[in-house]
């Protein structure tokens, strides 16, 4: 079976108000998370984002929540990296995963890091999608791929979402678009639509809202 990755298209108007009403209904940092311990209860549908270190996650998810400043905009290398748990309504949890990627992150961080990301990953019953964020300038790089993987090893289905897409013209994201779609084609758990996202223009926010929406419980 061939596989397209094609682009998500613009939800349907009940679709899109049911994106808005459920972030409309309040987002809110409920915790920051450094072992499987301090998760809170699974009870509802979650998604989270990941991404290498400056790829637009924190913009993203304050564009996303409509909060300005909701994720923080700073992940500084060899700080304590937290998973952190924002609520969204009373249904769904949003959960940013620290960024990836950083060339001179202490061994022992990265370690640390990636054995609580296997865990999580592997270990929440309730998470239903992964987003795996990627700039619009570099396309998937190594770093996505190592995430990708576990994604597939962890059995977790994940969604691409371009960042950044007002940061090259047409014809360039034409050229990355088949880059990415070639690299996902090896990924059992890519989902087989993308999304095309811009913060600073307010692209593809209306369609996120209502995918995660959608997602069901
Ligand atoms: P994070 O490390 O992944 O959380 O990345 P940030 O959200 O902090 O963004 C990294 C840089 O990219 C910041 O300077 C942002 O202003 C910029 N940025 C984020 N999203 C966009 C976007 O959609 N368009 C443009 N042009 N810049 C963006």
């Amino acid at each position: 079976m061939e596989i397209h990755f094609s682009l998500a298209p613009k939800p349907e108007p009940e679709e899109a108000e049911k994106g808005r009403l459920l972030f409309a209904a309040g987002s809110d940092f409920l915790k920051g998370v450094v072992a499987m311990d301090g998760m809170p209860p699974g009870d509802r549908v979650e998604v989270c984002f990941a991404g290498r270190s400056n790829v637009g996650k924190s913009t993203l998810i304050n564009a996303v929540t409509g909060r300005k400043a909701l994720a923080r905009a700073s992940n500084t290398p060899g700080r304590t990296q937290e998973i952190n748990f924002f609520t969204i309504a009373d249904s769904h949890y949003l959960v940013d995963l620290p960024g990836y990627g950083f060339a001179n992150a202490p061994v022992k961080v990265v370690e640390k890091w990636q054995k609580l990301l296997k865990a999580y990953l592997s270990g929440r019953a309730n998470l239903r999608r992964a987003f795996v964020l990627i700039d619009s300038r570099h396309g998937v790089k190594p770093v996505d791929e190592e995430i990708m993987d576990l994604l597939d090893r962890s059995a977790v289905p994940f969604q691409v979402v371009m960042t950044k897409a007002d940061k090259i013209k047409k014809d360039e994201m034409v050229k990355i678009l088949a880059q990415v779609r070639e690299a996902l084609a090896k990924h059992p758990a890519a989902y087989p639509e993308l999304v095309v996202t811009s913060s600073d223009k307010g692209v593809g926010i209306e369609t996120l809202r209502s995918i995660i929406a959608g997602i069901a419980g």
